[in-house]
């Protein structure tokens, strides 16, 4: 069951007493089986790790190092609560890619002592620039994400020669429904990257997003909303109708591929896109 919000912020207030006056082990626990999550994390690519680290053993020394030196049979459980704790608590999150359940550090231990953070850091050699991802800069910290943001940028129509407005969604392929905000997290969208795409033209990343033409629910929605700018029409590239932009000037489709390309383009330089509207998601 999910935890209240009374409940985080007594076990907060415990574990805050419990750093300057420690009557029992758990918080520590607690503190350590994060660091853990924290190195593994700051170690990988993508900045996750499996949740079945949770059964390690190097965990479980790790924990209990120093402090009972024959882990028993109720250390597994002991973890599991500290998992739990971490987790009701927003400390880490999980997440699930490609259908296999991942844990990040999601904000920072805000019941710690003066320094003891460093402190952690600094005995397992953990590099100062990782962060939780609620600390990373520029992140809307508001942001719940639960709409679906349309962009707009201009395109130069291969026809005419004019500038047009190319409107759509980004999503990451992980989570269809999940806007993609700038700052672009390449890491995440580098994870669903289509790779051998990216093999025979290395011009583009092919990061796993989805754009206008992708989802086919957004589509929808965007069609009905910008009838104007947004027609069904046949592509010759996918052999297929779907949604698509549509030159403001002489009314040539703009494909989801070319959108697709220049979308990579600007996460991969790192720019900003215009918010163009953003909508509620059923
Ligand atoms: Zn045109």
């Amino acid at each position: 069951m999910k935890w209240t919000k009374e409940k985080i912020n007594k076990q907060k207030a415990y574990f805050r007493e419990q750093r300057k006056d420690p009557t029992g082990k758990f918080t520590e626990f607690v503190v350590r089986t994060y660091y853990f999550l924290y190195k593994i994390c700051s170690e990988t690519e993508n900045r996750m790790v499996r949740s079945n680290v949770t059964y390690r053993k190097e965990l479980i020394d790790f924990v209990y190092k120093g402090i009972y030196n024959e882990p028993d049979h109720m250390a597994q459980s002991v973890i599991d609560d500290c998992i739990t704790n971490l987790k009701e608590m927003s400390y880490i999150g999980f997440r699930k890619i490609s259908d296999k359940w991942m844990i990040y550090i999601k904000s920072n231990l805000d019941f710690l002592l003066f320094g003891e953070h460093e402190k952690y850091l600094e005995t397992l050699n953990i590099t100062n620039d990782f962060m939780a991802e609620n600390d990373l800069p520029c992140v809307d910290k508001t942001e719940n994400n639960n709409t679906l943001k349309i962009y707009r940028y201009k395109k130069k129509c291969y026809k005419c020669g004019n500038e047009t407005d190319i409107l759509t969604y980004i999503t990451y392929s992980d989570n269809l429904s999940e806007s993609m905000v700038y700052p672009w997290d390449k890491r995440r969208a580098l994870n669903d990257q289509d790779i051998f795409a990216h093999l025979s033209d290395p011009s583009i990343e092919y990061y796993g997003i989805n754009v206008i033409g992708d989802i086919e629910s957004f589509d929808k929605e965007m069609l009905a909303l910008y009838p104007e700018q947004i027609a069904i029409r046949y592509s010759n590239i996918t052999k297929t109708k779907y949604p698509m932009n549509i030159c403001s000037h002489c009314g040539a489709i703009q494909g989801k591929y070319y959108v697709y390309r220049d979308i990579n383009t600007y996460i991969t330089q790192m720019k900003p896109l215009e918010l163009f509207a953003e909508f509620n998601k059923l």
